[in-house]
């Protein structure tokens, strides 16, 4: 399976050269339950449609960025580098899971 993803730096790039970190999470509270914990570290939404996504250009210039794919078709809608300033009204950087280190 192939098709094109547009880094934000880069422009469109084939998707193998690329490393996926999964949908965009938001970290628990900072005492979390147990159970929100799990349900941090193990469920994923997983939707059938369009899902924002964590990715990395691991053969390119190695930014991390998200995009919003569609799962079903794989057709990428968008793609941006995420800006602390820029998530006005959504949870800050600080609350939104960022991969640790490239999946590589
Ligand atoms: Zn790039």
């Amino acid at each position: 399976m192939s098709f094109l993803l547009d880094c934000p730096n880069c422009g469109p790039r084939d998707v193998n050269e690329f490393s996926c970190a999964g949908e965009v999470t938001v970290r628990p509270k900072e005492s979390p339950t147990l159970r929100e914990l799990t349900s941090y570290i193990y469920f994923r939404r997983n939707v059938a449609g369009v899902q924002r996504e964590w990715w990395y250009h691991r053969q390119g210039c190695e930014v991390w960025f998200q995009a919003e794919r569609d799962t079903r078709t794989n057709e990428v809608l968008r793609t941006e580098i995420v800006e602390p300033s820029s998530r006005a009204g959504t949870p800050g950087p600080e609350a939104v899971a960022t991969p640790d280190a490239p999946a590589v």
